[in-house]
Formats: structure tokens, C-alpha cells, sequence
């Protein structure tokens, strides 16, 4: 089982029994605009809290923010990719509709281009993530 720990930096931990206490990290996910309609992230947002598919390395994430590349071509994904990781995360994720085209079988055809803008502005330390389910 993951022990994830409550208490923010700076804090008492009150938790101090606890062997394997870790910070959860924190990621933020950018999504189609396209599909907003017909899908609200629910899988998404499951496989982040229970750290399963794309999320099986980090473990359970918080997710900091979510938001949509702001329509094509996806340029908006920049400047929203920076405010979430002001926001604090560490890895940036596509979600499955821009990356796999779920749920309506339609990859993003600027995805290439949306990514490497977005891993180039946010720089090496922050991690890209291409799917989420
Ligand atoms: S740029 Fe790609 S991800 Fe964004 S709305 Fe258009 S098809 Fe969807």
C-alpha cells in the first residue's frame, strides 16, 4: 500500500510511526477542447488518485490543475501548461482524447507540435506524461 503524506512541508508530521511517508506529487493535465462536451475526465481523474495505468510509476498524483489546449491548433496549451506548473506540478500531462483521440477515435493532429512547445517552455525538470488511459 502507498502512504502518502498529509502534512506540507514546514509542519508538524504527526504521522511519524510511518515508514515509507512520501510526498504526492502533483501534475497537471491538459485536454482536448474538442471533446469537452462528451467527456468530463472522469477516468482521468480516477487513474491519477489510484496511480494505475499512466500514472503506475508516480504512484496516486494531485492533480493541480486541469484544463483544455484552449482549441486548435493548441497553442493556448502553453501558457497553461507554465501557470500549472507555477502552480506547482512536476509533470505535465496529455491526456488520452489529445494523444490516443479517445473517446471518439480522433488523435489531435497538432499533438506533436502541442508537446514539443509544451516541454520546451516548462523545461527539463518538469516531466511529460502522453496519455492518461
Ligand atoms: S488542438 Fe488538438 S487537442 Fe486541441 S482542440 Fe484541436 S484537436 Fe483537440
Amino acid at each position: 500500500m502507498r502512504l502518502v503524506r498529509l502534512t506540507p512541508p514546514g509542519t508538524t508530521d504527526f504521522n511519524r510511526s510511518t515508514k515509507k511517508v512520501r510526498y504526492m506529487k502533483k501534475v497537471g493535465i491538459i485536454r482536448c477542447q474538442q471533446t469537452e462536451d462528451i467527456c468530463p475526465g472522469t477516468m482521468d481523474f480516477k487513474v491519477a488518485s489510484q496511480g494505475k495505468l499512466a500514472f503506475e510509476e508516480t504512484g496516486p498524483v494531485e492533480v493541480t490543475g486541469f484544463v483544455s489546449c484552449g482549441g486548435c491548433p493548441g497553442k493556448r496549451a502553453i501558457a497553461r501548461a507554465k501557470i500549472m506548473v507555477e502552480r506547482g506540478a512536476t509533470a505535465i500531462v496529455f491526456a488520452s482524447c489529445i494523444s490516443r483521440g479517445n473517446p471518439i477515435s480522433f488523435p489531435c493532429p497538432h499533438y506533436a507540435n502541442m508537446r514539443d512547445a509544451v516541454a520546451k517552455a516548462v523545461g527539463p525538470e518538469i516531466r511529460i506524461i502522453e496519455y492518461t488511459h
